[in-house]
């Protein structure tokens, strides 16, 4: 199947995913800023069909693949920032493929004023536009797998070498923005922050590096391997958030 064989360069996915950036600007009615404020289940779908033509020469449309499918926004999904759901076609539903994506973590996730980058797929992600556009390779990688295998899964090695071919992911996680929200929600934390926390027996001082489950911590240690421009040295730790507590700022 063609669709299992297309592979690009950084640079080839680079520049398509800025072509498709730029045409969302100029063809959707809402989106306007990459940090836009309003959305309809149009603009997932432009998206996707933005996708078709740069990626996959149009392979969705000549197919008859978007004419079964149907894609909404969710307030309500919080697990995971994107899902496809798929069904078998009858007279009374025509929808064989529904591409939800989480308008919670889309977001909660990105605020106009902040210059903060989340991780998603391997890329560090800027805006609310760069993160729906992820999520929705993610959830294509699933409907080629679909179409192909008529099964998936973002765990199996099959899933994780055509998401790195096509679109450069290097992370595959279902979940894709759950671990920073969950940090959000529950503990108030986010990367750059500054933490205590303490480790056999010792107390440690450190600033948040990475949120998946664990925070992983570059602590202050005059020993550690890690050294920033400044001269400051750093060790790295993998610590649950439940054990972090928050500084107001920055240490000095
Ligand atoms: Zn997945």
């Amino acid at each position: 199947m063609k669709l299992l064989n297309y592979k690009y360069t950084n640079e080839e996915i680079e520049q398509r995913f800025d072509k498709i950036r730029q045409q969302v600007f100029i063809q959707s009615k809402q989106i306007k800023t990459e940090n836009f404020s309003v959305v309809s289940n149009d603009d997932i779908k432009l998206i996707f069909n933005l996708y078709d033509t740069h990626f996959f020469d149009n392979y969705f449309k000549e197919n008859e693949v978007t004419s079964k499918m149907a894609f909404d926004w969710s307030k309500k999904m919080t697990s995971a920032g994107g899902k496809l759901m798929y069904y078998k076609v009858t007279k009374q539903n025509p929808v064989q493929f529904r591409m939800r994506i989480s308008a919670y973590l889309i977001f909660n996730s990105f605020k106009n004023d902040s210059a903060k980058t989340v991780n998603l797929a391997g890329f560090q992600t800027k805006n609310r536009l760069e993160a729906l556009m992820h999520v929705i390779e993610h959830e294509i990688i699933h409907l080629v797998e679909f179409l192909a295998f008529g099964d998936s899964s973002c765990r199996k090695d099959n899933f994780k070498k055509l998401a790195n071919h096509i679109f450069g992911h290097t992370a595959f996680t279902h979940q894709l923005l759950t671990g920073r929200m969950e940090a959000l929600k529950e503990y108030d934390l986010k990367v750059g922050d500054w933490v205590n926390f303490s480790f056999d027996g010792k107390e440690y001082t450190g600033f948040i590096h990475r949120i998946t489950k664990r925070a992983t911590v570059m602590a202050l240690d005059k020993n550690g391997e890690y050294k920033d421009n400044k001269g400051n040295r750093f060790k790295k730790y993998y610590i649950l958030l439940k054990y972090l507590k928050k500084l107001e700022s920055k240490p000095v």
